[in-house]
């Protein structure tokens, strides 16, 4: 059974304005996507910063109403439910950021961060107190930490805090965009255990949000590549990261350590920045940017099966 299933969904935003005051342009951020989450199984998302992800983690979530598509949580199709209807729901679905400082509330205390969402849910003061601070001891924070601010903690504790204040609400569903880019090397491990931890005391599902590779092949069962706005090949994290089909995760690939240091990949160096998404390629998206390029790329290659659960959009194959 999945938790999440999300068809063809789009996510465009408007700039300028064009003839009779109609928008004159779209930044199609997130251009026909397609994903599902499986239960208690984790989602990796990957692509290089600006492609669309965060922006689809956020349109998952309903922070941001989608352009077109359909989302479904755990079977129930939540594409159209206004805010009231949201509420309830939003309890299932919860997300972690990748700036922790941002994401906290300067004036709150670590163990008022996390009663936050159980008072607007409506929990009694003792009840909430004790749940918070059940849960800072939980992600491996101490009494000392129950009364500082989010400026008196280090970046790991902060990014612990942001894991309890998503994880009180028990959620089925968690969106972690980039949760361990903004911490120091020494303590990325120590967050991404806790996640897996959580992940299976609560039988949580993760849709994982990332720029690097190796955190992806440490964290997750399936591994969705996104290049400006779709994705581009799908897979099982072993066979992804065995055969990967696409040009574009061939070059992420070539850049990441290895787990066998007996295999040898040739670096492969991109070239050139993402090409603005107000005016992308026409035909592959990765055109502009492909060492095999050849001419019939200049017409859209589809999503197709190579292998069993294995899909990539490329004409080589
Ligand atoms: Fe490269 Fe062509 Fe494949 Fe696109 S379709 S990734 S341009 S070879």
């Amino acid at each position: 059974m999945d938790i999440l299933a999300v068809r063809e969904i789009k996510k465009y935003f408007f700039a300028g304005t064009g003839l009779w005051g109609r928008p004159a342009r779209a930044i199609k951020a997130v251009d026909g996507v397609s994903l599902t989450v499986r239960r208690g199984q984790t989602a990796g998302l990957v692509g290089e910063s600006g492609c669309g992800k965060s922006t689809l983690g956020r349109t998952i979530l309903r922070l941001f109403a989608p352009t077109a598509g359909r989302v479904l949580l755990g079977g129930e199709d939540i594409t159209d439910y206004p805010p009231a209807r949201l509420r309830p729901l939003r309890r299932k679905m919860q997300m972690i950021f990748q700036d922790p400082l941002a994401a906290l509330n300067p004036r709150l205390t670590a163990l008022a961060a996390v009663e936050t969402p159980l008072r607007s849910y409506g929990q009694g003061k003792e009840e909430r107190r004790r749940l918070a601070r059940e849960m800072l001891r939980v992600v491996g924070l101490n009494a000392s930490c129950e009364g500082k601010y989010p400026h008196e903690m280090s970046g790991g504790q902060r990014q612990r805090v942001v894991v309890a204040r998503a994880m009180v609400l028990e959620p089925q569903f968690v969106v972690c965009d980039e949760p361990v880019s903004a911490l120091d090397v020494s303590v990325r491990a120590q967050v991404l255990n806790l996640l897996r931890d959580m992940g299976e005391r609560l039988g949580l599902s993760y849709l994982f949000i990332s720029h690097d590779l190796s955190v992806v092949y440490y964290f997750c069962d399936w591994v969705y590549v996104m290049y400006l706005g779709k994705i581009v090949e799908e897979a099982a994290r072993e066979e992804i990261f065995a055969h990967p089909a696409h040009p574009y995760t061939e070059a992420l690939l070539s850049a990441v350590l290895l787990p066998d240091p007996g295999q040898k990949r040739v670096r492969i160096i991109l070239q050139g920045d993402l090409p603005d998404p107000l005016n992308p390629p026409a035909g592959c998206r990765f055109y502009s940017r492909c060492p095999y390029a050849v001419p019939r790329c200049e017409e859209e290659p589809p999503l197709r099966e190579l292998r069993p659960g294995h899909r990539a959009a490329c004409w080589l194959h």
